[in-house]
């Protein structure tokens, strides 16, 4: 595969084969996709006329278990796109020991240019196309970038219809009333937060004399932000598509985010029932965000936020990606040489994928459990997997990355080799 996005993904592939002895059959078939679909879906507008919407839908690895991976609806979604977050779900999976391979989807389409009812048909569209592509033990679907639970409900019920049965556990992420699990909405900023509780203890560092700015304060970014603010960190700076807001003496993140909320747009605000007064803040744009001088730096908007451009400019001592991808291999290189320490996607942002676990283990056993149930067992997860990886940075002296994938990429080789070759030379006989 040589285009940029996917290559600079598999970069990371080839430091953590560096560390562990894994066949060289494991590795070639790891460095491409299984299968990847491109689809046109005929969406009829509201105005009568038809448009033509490219979807996309990867499963880049199965081995572990069905494929699993959200779908992303942006303007720039490409298959070079859904493919490395296919890749980076696989990784994902297996960091966390879930029994799940690893897949994304996408539509081309600003879906804040399309009406409620032109989104509901591009996404019933959607399924449509990918519906013999996907099922409860073929590839799972989720929300990912400006999809929700209503999209995730759309699915279910649209390849259910197909299928002439009611099919739950097609789809993850999906609305309560339909079989979504407690907690899964706030699932990846929950998942992200036990991960950053769990390396402060490990670098000795107390909330209060900590600060933190958050990149994209949109479902995880939220969700984090508050969490962390809770908890006595100090969160400074918090920014959208639009801009971002920093209060040195710190935001008040349940504030800004019922202004969020109520209006679509961030302000640094106090708010005491439904009224909310502007605080002392500085306007900041997103590029000021990433390299202000914070302790840690939470990206958690898009992918490639932090490239060789600005690395040197970031200043935070750690940075934690709930967003896939947000810093580029070549910066991870800049980043370490200026001893920042990052905290990869594919171990933060897995609260998500780990709570859309428990919705499919729940649809497929009918028994549905407590938020509480739901957040311990996420916790538990979490910090033994963070703290599994963190023993492998130890031990062979590499970064937190480069552990994650070594650790990953132990059981997929596990995986692999326990499954031996499907090739058409059977035992060798082709030597
Ligand atoms: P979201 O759409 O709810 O939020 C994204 C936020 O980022 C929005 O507030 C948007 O305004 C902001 N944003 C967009 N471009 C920006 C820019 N250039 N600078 C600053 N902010 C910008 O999406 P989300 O679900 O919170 O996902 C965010 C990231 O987390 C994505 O990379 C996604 O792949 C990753 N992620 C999400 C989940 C999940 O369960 N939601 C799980 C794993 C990973």
């Amino acid at each position: 595969m040589s285009n940029s996005l996917f290559a600079d993904a598999s970069q990371r592939l080839e430091l953590a084969m560096k560390h562990l002895s894994i066949s060289e059959d494991a590795i070639e078939y790891l460095k491409h996709p299984k299968s990847s679909l491109t689809v046109s879906i005929p969406v009829r507008m509201d105005n009568g006329s038809l448009r033509i919407f490219q979807g996309y839908r990867v499963r880049y690895d199965d081995t572990r278990g069905p494929g699993k991976g959200g779908v992303r609806y942006h303007p720039n979604v490409s298959l070079d796109e859904v493919q490395s977050l296919a890749f980076w779900m696989t990784f994902k999976c297996a960091a966390v020991n879930l029994p799940f391979g690893g897949a994304k989807g996408g539509i081309t389409v600003n879906p804040k240019e399309i009406s409620k009812l032109e989104l509901e048909r591009l996404s019933r569209g959607y399924i449509d196309a990918i519906a013999d592509f996907i099922g409860p033990d073929i590839d799972i679907p989720a929300p990912d970038v400006y999809t929700n639970p209503t999209i995730m409900g759309w699915y279910m019920d649209q390849y259910s219809i197909i299928r002439r049965q009611l099919c739950p556990a097609v789809v993850t992420g999906k609305p309560l009333a339909l079989g979504g699990s407690l907690g899964r909405d706030t699932a990846t900023g929950t998942g992200a937060f036990f991960v950053i509780e769990a390396m402060m203890a490990k670098l000795d560092r107390a909330p209060t004399n900590t600060t933190v700015a958050v990149q994209g304060f949109g479902n995880a970014g939220i969700v984090v932000a508050e969490l962390l603010s809770k908890a006595g960190y100090k969160v400074v700076a918090v920014s959208d598509s639009k801009g971002g807001i920093y209060a040195k003496k710190g935001l008040d993140i349940p504030s800004v985010r019922h202004f969020k909320e109520s209006h679509k747009s961030i302000k640094a605000v106090y708010c005491k029932d439904t009224v909310c007064n502007i605080v002392e803040h500085d306007i900041i744009t997103n590029e000021e965000l990433l390299a202000l001088e914070v302790d840690i730096l939470i990206p958690a908007a898009l992918e490639n936020q932090i490239t060789a451009a600005n690395a040197k400019d970031i200043k935070a001592k750690y940075i934690f990606e709930v967003a896939n991808g947000p810093v580029t291999s070549e910066a991870d290189s800049v980043l370490e040489a200026n001893g920042v320490q990052v905290f990869p996607d594919i171990l933060v942002n897995a609260g998500g994928v780990t709570v859309s676990y428990f919705e499919w283990v729940q649809n497929r056993s009918g028994l549905y459990w407590t938020l509480d149930e739901v957040n311990q067992r996420l916790k538990q997860k979490m910090v033994e997997e963070t703290e599994a990886i963190w023993k492998i940075a130890r031990k062979l002296s590499i970064s937190m990355r480069t552990a994650a994938y070594v650790h990953a990429l132990a059981r997929l080789g596990d995986a692999l080799s326990a499954k031996g070759t499907r090739d058409y030379y059977v035992n060798g006989a082709h030597k």
